[in-house]
């Protein structure tokens, strides 16, 4: 009984979703734009029989295309973005001296637990967006001040391997001064693909190939590897060692990567030992932040993802029955870094375009009135 209530609420919420999306395309009066996360990109395949890992990103556009959207933009040029502020935080409070850790702010589940279970720790978290939300506000501002169309007429989707983004873009703070929602609605792998089956697109044999629109088209090695754990803290790292003028890929990151549940390392930076850890997967939260009260260790940098894996270990990723799936996305996509001709986020042309022309600067007036949001406390008794 229980199940069964379960999945009809999710196949008709899955329904209500789609059918908004259609009105949306309908109506000549709207501008439709999707954004397309690299988790997602490096996913959906899986679905169709594409080998793990690999990028449909080309084909996946084309479809968007085809059904009736304007625009797709990458999320992982926002990946890139959300680099950038976070690792310029985390500058910020080495030169001066704290506080300590910077907790990453990515994660949707992680931020629930954090509000949820840890609220004395909420100052210490990045306060910048994710890239989801990141790219959504800069759709209704930086693009929407680029073309003919007001921003109450653009609908922004965002393709995602996450079930929690969908509570993220309803946030009280996720909209602009006048009301407009950063994101408007947010469809999963598998209601994508489920989309993408009914109307008789199978990407394994699609081949119509797109690419992604400007002013936000473009993604890194390091928006790329932020979708497995480990990755977000390492592109930080480089973005880190590069603003404080050293070789990014001088220090040994290798440590970051990996299944486990908990990963440790120190490197020197700027002539300072930066203790660093990553945690994978929610249930492991406690054991670090055991660690952060006990205060035996400083930790510098604490990335968080509640999926094993990071997101391409995804709730709204299709299953699979190979034990193995999520490290071989991870493999594919560390591979892809590896031979990506621009392997760090300030080194994408469309983050230093937007920095030059629009924001300025990390952590400025225009970063903080666009990216940054508000925490909440909102303390509950934890029963597992
Ligand atoms: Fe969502 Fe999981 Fe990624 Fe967190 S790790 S953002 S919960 S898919």
């Amino acid at each position: 009984g229980q199940c069964i209530k379960v999945c009809t609420a999710g196949a008709l919420k899955e329904k209500s979703n789609i059918s908004l999306l259609k009105e949306q395309l309908n109506n000549p009066n709207k501008h439709v734009v999707a954004q397309l996360s690299p988790s997602f990109k490096h996913t959906i395949g899986d679905g169709f029989g594409i080998s793990s890992g690999t990028d449909t990103s080309p084909k996946i556009i084309s479809a968007l295309k085809e059904i009736g959207f304007s625009k797709v933009f990458s999320t992982g040029f926002a990946s890139d973005v959300n680099i950038v502020e976070t690792s310029a935080d985390l500058k910020k409070r080495l030169d001066e001296n704290g506080p300590f850790p910077v907790f990453t702010s990515t994660c949707t589940g992680w931020i629930n637990y954090a509000e949820k279970f840890c609220p004395e720790f909420l100052g210490l978290l990045s306060p910048c967006k994710s890239p989801q939300q990141i790219l959504g506000s800069l759709s209704k501002s930086y693009y929407e001040e680029s073309i003919d169309i007001s921003r109450e007429n653009i609908f922004s989707v965002a393709l995602m391997p996450c079930i929690a983004k969908k509570d993220e873009a309803n946030r009280f703070d996720m909209k602009d001064e006048y009301g407009n929602k950063d994101v408007d609605l947010v469809l999963t792998v598998n209601e994508v693909a489920s989309l993408l089956n009914k109307k008789g697109i199978d990407l394994n044999n699609y081949s119509k190939f797109g690419t992604f629109d400007k002013p936000m088209k473009s993604d890194t090695g390091s928006s790329r590897i932020k979708a497995v754990t480990g990755g977000l803290a390492e592109a930080i790292l480089r973005n880190t060692a590069h603003m404080i003028g050293e070789d990014p890929f001088s220090v040994d990151l290798k440590k970051l990567r990996g299944m486990d549940g908990i990963k440790l390392t120190s490197v020197v930076l700027g002539g300072k030992k930066l203790n660093i850890a990553v945690v994978n997967g929610i249930k492991n939260v406690p054991v670090i932040l055991d660690m952060i009260k006990d205060g035996i260790t400083e930790f510098h940098l604490v990335e968080v993802m509640a999926c094993p894996g990071g997101c391409v270990g995804g709730g709204g990723i299709p299953l699979s029955e190979d034990p193995d799936i999520i490290q071989k996305r991870a493999e594919k996509i560390y591979s892809y870094d590896a031979s990506s001709e621009i392997r760090c986020s300030w080194e994408n042309p469309d983050v230093k375009t937007l920095y030059s022309e629009y924001l300025k600067e990390p952590l400025g007036e225009e970063s903080q009135r666009l990216f940054h949001f508000h925490y909440k406390n909102r303390r509950t008794k934890r029963i597992f």
